[in-house]
């Protein structure tokens, strides 16, 4: 699927750390979190509210002075097989690309990260990776994406929303043992989800 026209959040200081950033939504993901937030982006044609990647490419043109960097999140960010020329398109305007990622599709972690300019990686940890069908995953390639981002040497940060549907303090005991001590996890509470606004 070609990521012909993309959701807008002009700008945000939460979601990329340490910098200004704008944040682009891809349409389509795997996974079937039970809370999700974005479910008109889990499948079928994008929203209304998206825009043609022309617009969003001169809208990161014109505020490319004034943001630092472009946050990709989805839906599912790798589900789509041109993500790194979006990924040049935006470095190639100075700005840096932090990249969410469910964890969904490892090997296309692994091929994005070393061809393509990715400043920094958010992998959600959903729960213990054995309880990975609660969100429609699979276990196994949330391990596999985690064993990239170690062998990847750039920056990189785990996330795990408090969804009491999926993640027990029984889980968050088996995540606590799988997380190294040096590796930086965040727990975020359920929130709606950030205005989308075009233009
Ligand atoms: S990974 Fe994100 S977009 Fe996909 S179902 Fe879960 S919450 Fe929704």
């Amino acid at each position: 699927m070609p990521l012909e026209r993309l959701g807008l959040q002009k700008t945000t200081l939460l979601d990329y750390p340490g910098r200004v950033a704008a944040v682009l939504f891809t349409q389509g993901c795997p996974l079937r979190c039970p809370y999700c937030h974005n479910p008109e982006l889990l499948q079928g044609p994008p929203p209304d509210s998206f825009l043609p990647r022309g617009e969003i490419r001169a809208f990161l043109h014109r505020r490319r002075t004034v943001l630092e960097g472009v946050v990709i999140t989805g839906g599912e960010p790798l589900l789509h097989q041109d993500l790194g020329d979006l990924v040049e398109e935006i470095t190639s305007l100075g700005l840096a690309v932090k990249l969410d990622t469910s964890g969904a599709f490892p090997e296309s972690l692994e091929r994005i990260l070393r061809d393509r300019p990715v400043d920094m990686v958010a992998l959600d940890l959903k729960t213990r990776p054995e309880r990975y069908h609660l969100v429609g995953g699979r276990g196994d390639d949330l391990l596999r994406s985690l064993e990239v981002l170690r062998a990847w040497g750039g920056r990189y940060l785990l996330r795990t929303t408090l969804a009491p549907q999926v993640v027990t303090p029984e889980d968050l005991d088996a995540l606590a043992a799988l997380v190294r001590p040096d590796e930086t996890w965040i727990h975020q509470p359920l929130r709606e989800p950030p205005p989308r606004d075009g233009g």
